[in-house]
């Protein structure tokens, strides 16, 4: 990516409310246990997202899904089960197409089919849309904001696509510092998510860190009901 695009990303990440473009959650309140989401990209697969499934269910952690539109219509039962236990599903295009050879028109085309099969599938319309590769144009953006999506971007890339054993997972698992808000990237296209998966929860990673959703992360917190107000008034009373 161009220095020039890497600045312009990080000004539009600064700048904009993450509702709209996120690539690392808010922090949450002191008191708070602090948040990640773990999010799987270009499934389903029938093998690798259904053992994956296994394992988020056992350690009883939420994940959100960007699933390619093709795929999902090629294993149904897989989305359905995604969205049946709880987990989110993004919108990760219908062909998952080579962005620069993607026109806005093409994109944006892509992005409604594959809603309208989630929608058929489950009932529910993806609320996050990630762009193949991270990769978008302004009219693209624009355009998936008139669509209401929340383009979701990520602050943390172990590049599991380039993994070659479960071994190479679990050293990055082991070595992987969270942060509050992190927005984890890994491919559920691949098996290897599962070993890191397993690893972080082994180390009790989510003990100290719960796994939500994107659309969790984003939230604003509801402003807290205050009887302080009423006790600093009291206790400004002469
Ligand atoms: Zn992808």
């Amino acid at each position: 990516m161009s220095i020039l695009r890497q600045l312009t990303k990080r000004i539009l990440t600064a700048f904009v409310p993450s509702r709209l473009l996120l690539t690392r959650g808010p922090r949450h309140a002191p008191n708070k246990r602090p948040r990640l989401a773990l999010t799987f990209d270009d499934g389903p697969h029938p093998l690798h997202t259904a053992r994956l499934l296994d394992v988020l269910c056992a350690a009883r952690l939420k994940a959100t899904f960007f699933v390619v539109g093709k795929d999902a219509a090629k294993y149904p039962a897989l989305i359905r089960r995604i969205a049946e236990e709880g987990h989110e599903i993004g919108n990760h295009t219908w062909s998952h197409g080579d962005p620069v050879m993607t026109s806005p028109r093409d994109f944006l085309g892509e992005v409604h089919q594959t809603d309208e099969l989630v929608r058929n599938l489950t009932g529910g319309i993806p609320r996050s849309m990630r762009p193949p590769k991270g990769e978008l144009n302004w009219t693209k953006l624009t355009g998936l904001w008139r669509q209401g999506k929340t383009v979701a971007l990520w602050n943390i890339d172990p590049r599991d696509y380039r993994m070659s054993d479960t071994g190479e997972a679990a050293v990055w698992a082991s070595r992987y510092q969270p942060g509050d808000g992190d927005v984890l990237l890994f491919h559920d296209n691949h098996p290897w998510a599962i070993a890191a998966i397993e690893r972080m929860n082994n180390r009790g990673v989510f003990n100290e860190y719960q796994s939500v959703t994107i659309s969790e992360l984003i939230q604003q917190e509801m402003p807290e009901m205050r009887p302080v107000t009423s006790v600093q008034a009291t206790a400004s009373t002469p």
